[in-house]
């Protein structure tokens, strides 16, 4: 847990989130500001900065976090039409939580090139 970390709080029952899913190893919830009719936020329960400070010990839970995803996005029906799968990282990324997490968003058309 790092203690300044919203997502960390989160995990750790402090803040309330809309959970969605939840394992010994990840947590998806509900996005508090939706892009999309369907915005998940899927994230590691071990605080990860982002996807540039991955090391090659994290494939495991980096395959598990998107292994979720997809099986969570075809459970909230998405999969038939489409979505998109999302990490955003650092400044120009958009990146605004420094808790590694991907995005699931779902249910309208997406506009690319993205903003
Ligand atoms: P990013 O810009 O990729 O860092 O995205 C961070 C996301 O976290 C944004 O889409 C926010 O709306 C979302 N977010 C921030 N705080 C919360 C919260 N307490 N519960 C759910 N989602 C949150
Ligand atoms: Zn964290």
């Amino acid at each position: 847990m790092t203690t300044d970390c919203i997502f960390c709080k989160i995990i750790a029952g402090e803040i309330p989130a809309s959970k969605v899913y939840d394992d010994d190893r990840v947590l998806a919830f509900n996005d508090i500001n939706p892009q999309a009719p369907t915005h998940v936020l899927v994230i590691p329960k071990r605080h990860i900065e982002s996807l540039a400070t991955v090391n090659p010990e994290d494939g495991d839970l980096l395959g598990h976090l998107l292994t979720t995803a997809s099986r969570l996005a075809t459970d909230l029906g998405l999969a038939e039409r489409g979505y998109r799968v999302v990490f955003n990282i650092g400044e120009d990324g958009g990146m605004a939580v420094y808790h590694l997490h991907a995005h699931i968003l779902g249910g309208r058309r997406m506009a690319w090139p993205p903003g």
